[in-house]
C-alpha cells in the first residue's frame, strides 16, 4: 500500500497530500478545479522550504516529496490505482454522497475509502456505497504537516480489520491516531464548536469585542488561538456546515449556529480563505480587528 489518492486540494487535501508524499508514498491530488491544484502544489512548496529553512528536512527531501505528488481534474483517472482514497472536499453532505457513490465505481473492490469530513455521519456515507465495511473516517487536523492527532471514526458497519488497518497507517505517517464512534461532530468538534459558537453569541449580545474574547481564551485558558481567531483559520463556511450538521443530528438548541455566523457567511466573510471574517487579513495574514462591525 504505497500509493493513495486525496479528493479535494482546497485547505486540508494539500495538508493530507503533503504529508504522505513526504512520508514516500505516491499521491493522486484530485480537485475539480485545475486552478487550486496548482495552488496546492506551490503551498506545499513553501511548507517545505520552511521546513527547510528550519533545519527539519533537506533540499532532497522536498524534491521526492514534490515528485511523489502528481494531479488530476478527472476523479476515475486519479482513484485508478489507490490502495486508499482520503475524501476531503468542500463539507456538503450531498456532494460528499455524489463523491462516494463515483469513488465506489471508480475504484478496485479492495479499495479503501476514507473521508476527512469534520462533522458528517460516516454510516450514511458508507450507506452509497456496495462496500461500507472499508467506508471509515480519517479526520486530520489544521494544519496538517504540523497537528500530530488523526480523529479516526468508525461508523457503525466499518470492519475491525479497516479499523486496525488505518490506526497502523496514521502513525506510519508519524501521526497520533484516537478512535471514536460515528455520532454527529464526533469529539473534536462537538466540543470545539460550540465554544466557538459560544463565542460569537458573547460578541453578538455586545458582551465583549473581538480582540477582549480572543484575549481572555489565550491568556486565561492558554489557548494557542482565540476562539474567533481560530474560526476564522478553520473557515466561517466550514464552521457553520459542522454547527447545521450538529444541530440537525441532535436536534437542541444547543448547537444552533448563531444568527451572526450566518449573516457573515452569507456575506462571503469565510475568514483567512476570503481576506476578511472576524479579522481582516493581508498578504502576510498578519490579523486587524474588523472595526466596523464588531469594536
Ligand atoms: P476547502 O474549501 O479549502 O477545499 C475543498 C476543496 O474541495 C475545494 O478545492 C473544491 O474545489 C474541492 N471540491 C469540491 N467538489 C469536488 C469534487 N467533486 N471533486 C474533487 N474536489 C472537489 O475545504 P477544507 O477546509 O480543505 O475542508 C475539506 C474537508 O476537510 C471538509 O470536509 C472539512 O469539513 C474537513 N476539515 C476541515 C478542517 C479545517 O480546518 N478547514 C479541519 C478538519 C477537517
Amino acid at each position: 500500500m504505497k500509493n493513495i489518492a486525496v479528493i479535494g486540494a482546497g485547505a486540508m487535501g494539500n495538508g493530507i497530500a503533503h504529508t504522505f508524499a513526504q512520508s514516500g508514498y505516491k499521491v493522486q491530488l484530485v480537485d475539480i478545479n485545475q486552478e487550486v491544484l496548482s495552488r496546492a502544489l506551490q503551498t506545499i512548496s513553501k511548507n517545505l522550504d520552511r521546513l527547510i529553512a528550519k533545519g527539519k528536512i533537506e533540499e532532497s527531501t522536498k524534491t521526492k516529496t514534490l515528485s511523489n505528488i502528481s494531479t488530476f481534474t478527472d476523479i476515475s483517472e486519479g482513484v485508478e490505482y489507490a490502495s486508499l482514497v482520503i475524501e476531503a472536499a468542500t463539507e456538503n453532505i450531498n456532494l460528499k454522497l455524489k463523491i462516494f457513490q463515483e469513488l465506489d465505481a471508480a475504484c478496485p473492490e479492495d479499495t479503501i475509502l476514507a473521508t476527512n469530513t469534520s462533522s458528517i455521519s460516516i454510516t450514511q456515507i458508507s450507506a452509497v456505497t456496495s462496500r461500507p465495511k472499508q467506508v471509515v473516517g480519517m479526520h486530520f487536523m489544521n494544519p496538517v504537516p504540523i497537528m500530530p492527532l488523526v480523529e479516526i471514526i468508525a461508523g457503525y458497519n466499518t470492519s475491525k480489520e479497516v479499523l486496525n488497518f488505518t490506526e497502523n497507517l496514521t502513525k506510519e505517517i508519524g501521526k497520533i491516531p484516537v478512535i471514536v464512534n460515528d455520532y454527529p461532530g464526533f469529539i473534536a468538534n462537538r466540543i470545539l464548536m460550540p465554544m466557538i459558537n459560544e463565542a460569537i453569541e458573547a460578541l453578538n449580545s455586545g458582551v465583549a469585542g473581538v480582540h477582549e474574547i480572543d484575549s481572555i481564551m489565550k491568556l486565561g485558558m492558554a489557548h494557542p488561538m482565540g476562539p474567533l481567531e481560530l474560526a476564522d483559520f478553520i473557515g466561517l463556511d466550514v464552521c457553520l456546515s459542522i454547527l447545521e450538521v450538529m444541530y440537525d443530528g441532535f436536534k437542541k438548541l444547543k448547537y444552533a449556529p448563531n444568527p451572526l455566523l450566518i449573516n457573515m457567511v452569507q456575506a462571503g466573510k469565510f475568514g483567512i480563505k476570503t481576506g476578511e471574517g472576524f479579522y481582516n487579513y493581508d498578504n502576510n495574514r498578519k490579523a486587524t480587528v474588523v472595526a466596523s462591525q464588531f469594536s
